[in-house]
């Protein structure tokens, strides 16, 4: 029986795809390249030994995911495929409406026409909004003040519907907190187009010399020291976390949203300092104003993903920054180069 692996190429999917193959596991991925391209397929046969089966196509497309899931023999899905810059999604909210919200509906639509019955989906820690109490448990009431935190949020509440109309579905949200870190191998991680919003890749494109400075995002912030406090996680557990969903969804039935974090934070001056120390690589920044929208700090309550799941992070922020800077630096123009 085959994963069908939605938005494979990307970064978090791939990543997920070879661990997945590495244990013997059968899928296919459908992805579009919306943000990705077919040299990840090549690095994930070279480290896997395994070519993986693919298909070109997008998630709004019904016909092709029931023909997918019909000849291959789809019987659970892991979807990761959907845009997610924030500030794209505030300037652009109707883009993330179609493809996050109404992607996963026909997703959902295919699934019950071809009696595929197991889905894990890739939502946010932004569901949560702003912190009425830290760290986040899966209780805390969600208020996501961006479209795409908002999408996120309403594809989990489709699913729980979903779920309560039959009891025969199986589902998990997984809340990812903050995925950095690349594939062991040196040949899979993060290239975003363009300059990175996101923290680390910004800091790998410093040290290898593309961007002069990382700008830090204020540093007076109710913080250890100042600036923003995140739960960073790597992403082979996060990986990890989706191959333990799937094994609990083939016990149990109806819907879960599970945190995926460690369950601490680190504010960007200590990501800052474990990459020089770590890499030996010095990272020039600049205190900038806060951005818009930022929130101070937040990290996981993580117990509920050990005690459904088993799970718990136990790659530590060195291996991150180990793993980032190994990525960048054998690939400084990411898949491109
Ligand atoms: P990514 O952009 O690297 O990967 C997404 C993949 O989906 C890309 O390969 C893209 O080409 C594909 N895709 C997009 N729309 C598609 C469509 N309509 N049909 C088929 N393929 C499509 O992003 P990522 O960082 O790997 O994130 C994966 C998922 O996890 C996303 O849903 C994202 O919102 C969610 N997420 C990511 C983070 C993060 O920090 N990276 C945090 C929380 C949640
Ligand atoms: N950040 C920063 N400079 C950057 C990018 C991010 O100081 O160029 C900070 C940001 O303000 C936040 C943390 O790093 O406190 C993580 O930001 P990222 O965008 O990676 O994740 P998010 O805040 O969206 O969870």
């Amino acid at each position: 029986m085959t994963i069908l692996v939605t938005g494979g190429a990307g970064y978090i999917g791939s990543h997920f795809v070879c661990l997945a193959l590495s244990k013997g596991m059968k899928l296919v991925i459908l992805d579009n390249f919306d943000n990705s391209s077919a040299q990840v397929l090549k690095a994930i046969a070279d480290v896997t030994g395994v070519a993986p089966d693919f298909v070109e196509g997008d998630v709004r497309d019904k016909a092709l995911l029931t023909r997918v899931m019909t000849e291959k023999q789809v019987e659970s899905v892991v979807h990761f495929a959907g845009h997610k810059a924030v500030g794209e999604s505030t300037q652009n909210p109707l883009k993330y409406y179609d493809n996050n919200v109404y992607g996963s509906v026909v997703l959902l639509q295919a699934m019950a026409e071809c009696g595929v019955r197991k889905l894990v989906f890739s939502s946010s820690a932004t569901v949560y909004g702003v912190p009425e109490f830290n760290p986040y448990t899966e209780d805390h009431r969600k208020k996501p003040f961006n479209p795409y935190g908002q999408s996120k949020s309403m594809v989990e509440d489709i699913m729980e519907d979903a779920c309560r109309a039959d009891p025969g579905l199986a589902m998990m949200a997984l809340r990812y907190f903050n995925p950095i870190g690349a594939h062991p191998s040196g040949k899979l991680g993060e290239d975003p187009k363009g300059i990175p919003n996101n923290l680390m890749p910004y800091i790998t494109k410093v040290a290898v010399g593309e961007l002069k400075s990382l700008g830090v995002f204020g540093d007076d912030y109710d913080t250890v020291d100042g600036t923003g406090v995140r739960d960073y996680i790597h992403v082979m557990d996060l990986a990890e976390g989706h191959i333990r969903a799937l094994e609990y969804l083939s016990a149990h039935s109806g819907y879960e949203a599970v945190n995926l974090g460690a369950g601490h934070g680190y504010s960007v001056l200590q990501v800052i300092q474990a990459f020089e120390s770590v890499n030996g690589v010095a990272i020039p920044y600049d205190v900038k104003p806060r951005r818009d929208g930022d929130l101070a700090a937040y990290w996981a309550d993580a117990s509920k993903a050990l005690r459904l799941l088993n799970w718990k992070t136990r790659l530590t922020i060195d291996d991150m920054v180990r793993d980032s800077w190994v990525w960048q630096s054998e690939n400084p123009g990411g898949y491109g180069a």
